[in-house]
This record gives structure tokens, C-alpha cells and sequence, in this order.
């Protein structure tokens, strides 16, 4: 008995239950062909990808949050993490990225390191889904839906005139007829209050466009100080809006608490939370509705926890997500095996820019989407297209940091 605990300390124990070792960790960015969205190849449209191969030969795809290219994460993964992974039991996932978590942990306890757990949680996940044969949602104990509502997070309102702001809202909704929407500021975050009487013009101009009975939220990206954010909380709960999102600096936990308190409309946050206990810290603080993204903090594991730290709470939980495929599919499979689902789904990204690197982008079509059931994230991925897109992590300055 000693022995096998010591080998299980290991890492990996083939002396009971399924042993499967992982053969590689590839790290890398994806570039999607074409053109970017954002005026030009900046590494702000790539994506973090992270692909674990077993010694069978099958494969698990995660991805960290892409903020500017994903290179801090994709750099801590390449350096620190997937050397450690090779050789290890694929069914030791959780203990393996715990010991990785803490050993780490002087990196950034909160930010990039969490989000490079999170790519490798979510491509755990994916691999042990497919050495399974079954979908994520399963594994995670079966479905309540498969099909999710999802709400069109649009943004950028800050620098859109009223009647620009209108323009992009009827232009989304009379392409893609999202049943519910969200508009963002996106302001400058080193501005606070920048234009309160505008953003006020803007949220009753979209209310009175969409009509009383349409369902839309509204996200301050941080962008008021707390006074100000009450005073357009105010306005929210007279036109009805759904809730309020990251009302002022998101550091700032007393104040989001105090806004959150102050108001009736649920006050929500958490997209910059990257532990458990910076979303129960917010909880605590007032915050009605959290929303952690997978690509940040934990991936899957991380999210199910979330879920339960909310459940227990009697908070909402509503994710945070605006990938174009891999984080949005994981997103998707925790929604569907959430018991207490309240509000849709978020997307964004209707460019479709990343649709020729999977045979199956999982798209919206009537206010939904369907959670792909193949095994693991079930998504179909063209590894030509892959290849042809990969951008590959440069460490020459290794020498200087060994
Ligand atoms: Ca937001």
C-alpha cells in the first residue's frame, strides 16, 4: 500500500484503473486566415491555443485568454508547465495542475498563470472526453439542455455616437435575431465618467429602439466612478434593464459592493476575477451575478466550481465569453449540465473568423446554440488548417532566464 502511494504521488500509477501517459504539450498561437477584424494581423486576434497529446495518439485542444497575442500565459505554458506534463498520467489532470498551480504560483497567483491552468484544463477535459467517447457535458453528469439562448455582447458604444450605437444594435438584430442583447461601453479605462449624459441618451435610445419587452443588459466596462454609476443604475431600473455589469474599476471591491448594494437591479461582475476566492470576495461585497470566464480562471474545473460557490450562495452565475470557438464551446458544455441556468449564453463574435480552422464552429442560429455532442469538446478540427495557422512561441531568450 505504501508503494502504490508513492507511485500515485507520482503521478502516474499503472498498477490499478486506467493509466493513459501524455506524450507532448504543444503551445502555440492560431492566426486565422483572411482578414482581422481589428484593422490588421494584431496579435490581439489570435488565439492561445494549448493541444495534449496522449500516447494513443488522440489530443485534447484548450485555450488561455488572448489578450495581447495570449503571450504571458502561452510563455509560462511553454517554459513552465508542458515540460512537466510529458510522461504524466492524462488521468491525474486535477492533481497534476493543482502541484503546477502552486509550484507556480509566485508568477501570478491571479491573472496569466490561472488562465494557462485553465487552457490545460480545458484540454484535459476535451482529451479525456474523446479516451471516453463522450461528450463534456456528460462526463460533467449529463445534460439539462442542449440547446442555449445566448445574448449578443456588442460593444464599443463609448466611441459610437447615439446614433451609431442604434445603428450597430439594428444591425445585428436584424441579421442574426439574438433574443436578448447586451451593450458595452468599452470606454477608456484610464477615464472615468467620461460621458455619462451620452451613455444615458444611448441606453434609452436602444431601449426605446428594441421596445419595453426586449431583454437587454448593459456593461459599463468599469467605467464610472460610484457615485455616476449609480446614478445611471437608476436609469437602467427605470427602463427595465436586465443587469448591470462592471458599474466601476473592477480592483476596486468596495465600491462595486456599495454600487451593487445601493441599487435594485442586479449588479454583476467577476470577468477579471481568476480565483475562487476573488469571486467569493465579490459575493461578499454585494455582487448579485458572477461571471468568471473559462479561458481565465481554471477552465472547466474551474468553472464547475464557480458554478457551486455561486450555487451555494444563491448569487447568479452567467460566464464571461467572447471567444470565436474553442473557450465558447467549453463555455457551452458548462451551461448545458448547469442545473440553475438564469440568463443566456454570451457571444460576440459573429465575424466567423475562425470558422475555416474547425469543421464545425458552432454558430447561432435562431437565438441558440447547439452544444456539439461528439466526444469531448466535439469540435471537428482541420489539422491542414491548423497547421497552416500556427504561430509558434519564441523562448531564445531562454539562456538569460535559466
Ligand atoms: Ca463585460
Amino acid at each position: 500500500l505504501a508503494n502504490r502511494f508513492a507511485a500515485k504521488k507520482d503521478g502516474c500509477d499503472d498498477t490499478q484503473g486506467v493509466g493513459m501517459r501524455i506524450s507532448s504539450v504543444e503551445v502555440f498561437q492560431l492566426q486565422p486566415r483572411g482578414d482581422m477584424p481589428r484593422g490588421g494581423p494584431n496579435p490581439g486576434a489570435r488565439s492561445a491555443v494549448v493541444i495534449i497529446r496522449s500516447e494513443d495518439g488522440r489530443f485534447g485542444i484548450g485555450e488561455a485568454t488572448p489578450m495581447y497575442g495570449g503571450l504571458i500565459p502561452l510563455v509560462i505554458l511553454k517554459r513552465h508547465l508542458a515540460p512537466e506534463l510529458v510522461g504524466k498520467n492524462v488521468f491525474d489532470h486535477a492533481v497534476l495542475l493543482d502541484r503546477l498551480f502552486h509550484k507556480y504560483i509566485k508568477i501570478s497567483a491571479d491573472s496569466a498563470l490561472t488562465a494557462a491552468i485553465a487552457a490545460l484544463d480545458i484540454a484535459f477535459w476535451d482529451l479525456k472526453g474523446k479516451l471516453f467517447g463522450e461528450p463534456i457535458f456528460n462526463l460533467l453528469g449529463g445534460a439539462w439542455r442542449k440547446s442555449i439562448p445566448y445574448y449578443a455582447s456588442l460593444g464599443g458604444c463609448a466611441r459610437m455616437t447615439v446614433a451609431e450605437t442604434e445603428r450597430m444594435v439594428a444591425g445585428i438584430v436584424a441579421k442574426h435575431s439574438p433574443g436578448f442583447i447586451k451593450i458595452r461601453l468599452d470606454g477608456d479605462r484610464s477615464v472615468l465618467d467620461a460621458d455619462v449624459t451620452g451613455d444615458i441618451e444611448k441606453i434609452r435610445a436602444v431601449r426605446k429602439l428594441l421596445g419595453d419587452a426586449f431583454p437587454i443588459a448593459f456593461d459599463a466596462s468599469n467605467g464610472y466612478s460610484p457615485g455616476r454609476a449609480i446614478r445611471v443604475g437608476r436609469v437602467l431600473e427605470e427602463l427595465g434593464y436586465e443587469w448591470f455589469e462592471e458599474p466601476v474599476q473592477h480592483y476596486n471591491l468596495r465600491s462595486t459592493g456599495e454600487v451593487a448594494r445601493q441599487l435594485d437591479i442586479t449588479v454583476s461582475a467577476g470577468e477579471q476575477s481568476y480565483t475562487l476566492q476573488a469571486l467569493g470576495d465579490l459575493i461578499d461585497a454585494g455582487v448579485k451575478m458572477i461571471q468568471p470566464d473559462i479561458i481565465k480562471m481554471g477552465g472547466v474545473s474551474g468553472l464547475v466550481q464557480a458554478a457551486a460557490l455561486a450555487r451555494s450562495h444563491g448569487v447568479e452565475f452567467v460566464p464571461h465569453q467572447m471567444q470565436p470557438a474553442i473557450g465558447h464551446t467549453a463555455n457551452l458544455h458548462i451551461l448545458a449540465a448547469l442545473p440553475e441556468f438564469t440568463r443566456p449564453a454570451e457571444f460576440g463574435e459573429f465575424s466567423g473568423r475562425m470558422g475555416h480552422l474547425y469543421g464545425n464552429l458552432v454558430s447561432p442560429a435562431d437565438g441558440q446554440f447547439q452544444v456539439p455532442d461528439g466526444p469531448g469538446l466535439g469540435l471537428d478540427i482541420s489539422e491542414e488548417e491548423f497547421a497552416e495557422c500556427r504561430r509558434e512561441i519564441d523562448l531564445s531568450t531562454d539562456e538569460l532566464a535559466a
